[in-house]
């Protein structure tokens, strides 16, 4: 396991749980174990420090969720033209730390490392779901409010988790990371319903921002691995950053990755651009003030509240990619991420197709 830990704390009504004693007897010896009460208490910022943020990547929460486990993607909205994915939420905030990460304001009120011990009760909303519309497909995905599998060398959920899609007919897993942590999976036979995707961005971007992620020729090599284990693989272009050499980087890295995985087996490649509440935006500067990506181009306010780069030079960088991308891939799936229906049309030149048929375009490859 590749991030560092301070501590690991296991909610009493979660101690006698698989989960709890499977990260007990994983973690390193140094890192201490203990029990604590509430476990949305220990998920807290701790008063008194620096960056409490960072501070709360280091420790780990082990804890029920009182919560559904099921909810509809936090980038969906009538305003955009949406992909129908679902989010099943087995966990919170991530150790890494990308510079332009939503999670530092979506979770800055409970930041700490949560795993949730409970995470079998999801297979009941799961089996709910599957049953609601028959005939129907669902792509649902771990990795929004956590990368997938950055902790999947100590807590193996991935193995549980592929496992039951494996058996479901109209579910597809998606599981997204920065990471090459991919050693679970390689033990396993998904059936063809777990496709796991990588956010991918050019090397300078990964090295100014995306701290403690793996470098992006790692992902790719890691997704090489899981396609022959019998997965399906997807990959986000997601935060495109419309800085001055952007079309250049992510010309050289489309070419990069298509080099080592056939465009013909991928499952779909989404784009999204960089965009920040103007309170992300200002966290995220005070964080990381070194950063030359919080500060590439101008940027408009939209009407969701959100900061973008000004439209004609995002709209100039998706089509580039579009073009690129299609240069050496014809038919390959593609849309857009929290864009609107007008983007996609200025894009591509067609109207978006609706979540649900969008949603089954890109299960069925
Ligand atoms: S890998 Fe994803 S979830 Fe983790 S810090 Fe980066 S953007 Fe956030």
């Amino acid at each position: 396991m590749k991030f560092e830990l301070d501590v690991v704390l296991i909610e009493e009504r979660c101690r006698s749980s698989a989960l709890a004693a499977r990260l007990a007897s994983a973690v390193a010896p140094e890192v201490e174990v203990r029990y604590v009460p509430d476990g949305r208490e220990s998920a807290r910022p701790l008063a008194g420090e620096r960056d409490p943020f960072a501070a709360a990547k280091r420790r780990l929460v082990v804890m029920e969720r009182r919560a559904p486990f099921l909810m509809g993607c936090p980038a969906g909205s009538a305003e955009f033209a949406c992909c129908g994915y679902l989010v099943l939420v087995t966990a919170s905030n991530c150790p890494m730390d990308c510079s332009y990460c939503f999670l530092q304001e979506y979770v800055a009120d409970n930041p700490g490392l949560q795993v949730y011990a409970n995470y079998a009760a999801a297979f009941d909303e799961l089996e709910r779901l599957g049953r609601s519309a028959p005939g129907r497909s669902f792509r649902v995905g771990t990795g929004e409010l956590a990368d997938s599998l950055a902790f999947d060398t100590l807590t193996a959920i991935s193995r549980d988790l592929v496992e039951y899609f494996a058996q479901r007919e109209n579910l597809l897993l998606e599981l997204k990371t920065k990471t090459d942590e991919v050693g679970n999976l390689l033990t396993m036979d998904p059936c063809g319903r777990t496709l796991v995707s990588w956010t991918l961005s050019p090397t300078r971007v990964y090295e100014s921002s995306e701290h403690r992620t793996a470098p992006p020729a790692a992902r790719i090599e890691a997704a090489r691995g899981v396609l022959e284990a019998g997965y399906k693989v997807g990959f986000h272009l997601d935060p495109l950053i419309a800085y001055p050499e952007a079309e250049h980087d992510y010309g050289e890295l489309i070419e990069n990755l298509f080099d080592v995985i056939p465009p013909q087996r991928i499952s779909f490649v989404s784009m999204g651009g960089l965009r920040m509440t103007p309170a992300l935006r200002a966290v995220a500067r005070r964080r990381f003030p070194g950063d030359p990506m919080l500060l590439a181009g101008e940027e408009v306010l939209g009407r969701d509240g959100r900061m973008r780069s000004f439209t004609p030079l995002r709209m100039r960088l998706f089509a580039s990619i579009r073009a690129r991308i299609e240069r050496r891939a014809p038919k390959m799936p593609l849309y857009l991420c929290m864009e609107s229906a007008s983007a996609y049309e200025r894009v591509f030149g067609a109207t978006p197709a609706t979540p649900a048929a969008l949603g089954a375009r890109l299960v069925g490859r």
